[in-house]
């Protein structure tokens, strides 16, 4: 989650010129690992609901040392960047057939 590869469009600019590497929702914005994670308003409930769980704002700083807390820290940040994920593959797929 925290590699900055996957399904990111600054990731897949550099293979793939049809792709922009801004945020679908966040013109101007570039997408990668640490905004999406943490920053873009697409996945707000999640996180809002990841922070309730913790207890706390998640940061970049701080996102490790909070996942090896606890097993609930753990599993609870786990399941929001498989939700992330799996929302942004399926645009990416969706943006891929567009431009077929
Ligand atoms: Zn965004």
């Amino acid at each position: 989650m925290l590699s900055d590869h996957g399904c990111f469009w600054a990731y897949l600019h550099r293979f793939k010129h049809d792709y922009s590497p801004e945020c679908p929702s966040c013109p101007g914005v570039i997408e990668n690992a640490e905004y999406v994670f943490f920053e873009c308003p697409r996945f707000n409930s999640q996180r809002d609901l990841l922070e309730s769980i913790l207890h706390q704002k998640i940061q970049p700083e701080t996102v490790i040392e909070v996942m090896l807390s606890s097993r609930a820290s753990w599993n609870a940040i786990s399941t929001f960047a498989t939700e992330v994920l799996i929302d942004l593959r399926s645009i990416e797929k969706k943006r891929a057939n567009d431009n077929n």
